[in-house]
């Protein structure tokens, strides 16, 4: 048995890892996919105290092996259900079964998709989700990005060195990320923004041969012509498989404070599926300690 079973090894389950570690418990981590959680798409990360500027596969890299090589285990299972039966923790996975005295939460959010024809048909052939993944297949070519926060300013910039034009489509007239990269965004030859627009449908039969937008003052439409389409509309939680010992939120992320705690004693909950206003990697790594620590005081009392 674990001390500690961590779900989901982003900025926060892997701060978490370090923490528990440090403080002398046994941690495993569980991991659907890759470790380092979303950051990893992130080119830059230049707001993380301490650290002037650094990729975010380098970032989660470094979190990564700082984990691991203070002892934690890192298992690549997708857990499915949580259970507390007397007083043990027991954690399915696709592929077994993990028993711990404590657990914290760390999944994330994955993202939002726009719900719109021809966004799941072509994802894959033209939609994507990543332009740090994705860009280098658009070199050349002229491309979409919707969203207005930093990460649709993030991935212009980066698609603005790669494609021919770039069309920044927003719902709205003002940005909801930085000034700063707005600014140098709007000074790029080959980025048009097109505001007040939402996306309507993606066009093409088996790649993206456009984007059809509505403008929501005028209500005119205009199809862009582009042969890709990156979706940054935000995230959204995926906690519904352990809603039998946490309470969600009415938008599906965990319920807890800043004390990281659920409503089952010795289950935490730490990173961007917590109820939270700020959800940033300073607040991730943040809940990770605060979690593990928490954790940590609850084995220790058992
Ligand atoms: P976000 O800040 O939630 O922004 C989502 C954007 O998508 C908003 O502009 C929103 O419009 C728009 N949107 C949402 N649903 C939509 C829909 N159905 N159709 C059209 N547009 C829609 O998400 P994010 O950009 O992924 O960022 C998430 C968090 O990570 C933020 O806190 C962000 O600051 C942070 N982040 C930081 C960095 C960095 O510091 N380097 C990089 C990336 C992300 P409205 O504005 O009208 O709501």
């Amino acid at each position: 048995m674990y001390d500690v079973c961590i779900i989901g090894a982003g900025p926060a389950g892997l701060s978490a890892a370090i923490y528990a570690q440090r403080a002398g418990k046994t941690a495993v981590i569980l991991e659907a996919a890759g470790y380092g959680g979303q950051i990893i798409n992130t080119p830059e990360v230049e707001n993380y105290p301490g650290l002037k500027r650094t990729s975010g596969f380098e970032f989660a890299r470094n979190l990564y092996e700082q984990a691991t090589e203070l002892g934690a285990e890192l298992k690549y299972e997708k857990a499915v259900k949580v259970a507390k039966e007397n007083g043990v923790f027991q954690v399915a996975t696709t592929a077994g079964l993990y028993e711990a005295k404590a657990v914290i939460l760390a999944t994330g959010a994955k993202n939002r998709k726009l719900g719109i024809d021809g966004e799941e048909k072509l994802t894959g052939s033209g939609v994507s989700y990543c332009a740090t993944c994705d860009g280098n297949f658009f070199r050349g070519r002229d491309v979409a990005v919707v969203g207005g926060g930093n990460t649709a300013l993030e991935d212009a910039e980066v698609l603005a060195g790669l494609c021919g034009k770039v069309f920044l489509v927003h719902r709205r007239d003002q940005f909801r990320g930085d000034e700063k990269t707005v600014k140098r965004l709007s000074e790029k030859e080959n980025v048009t923004f097109v505001l007040d627009s939402v996306p309507v449908c993606v066009e093409g039969d088996f790649m993206v041969s456009g984007l059809r937008v509505r403008n929501v003052k005028t209500d005119e439409e205009q199809v862009l012509p582009v042969a890709g389409v990156f979706v940054a509309v935000g995230q959204v939680p995926d906690n519904q498989d352990f809603s039998d010992v946490a309470e969600l939120d009415p938008a599906g992320y965990v319920a807890a404070g800043e004390d990281c705690t659920t409503r089952t004693e010795g289950l935490f909950v730490a990173g961007d599926c917590r109820t939270k206003k700020v959800r940033q990697l300073t607040t991730a790594a943040a809940d990770g300690a605060v979690s593990a620590l928490a954790a940590c005081e609850y084995i220790n009392s058992l």
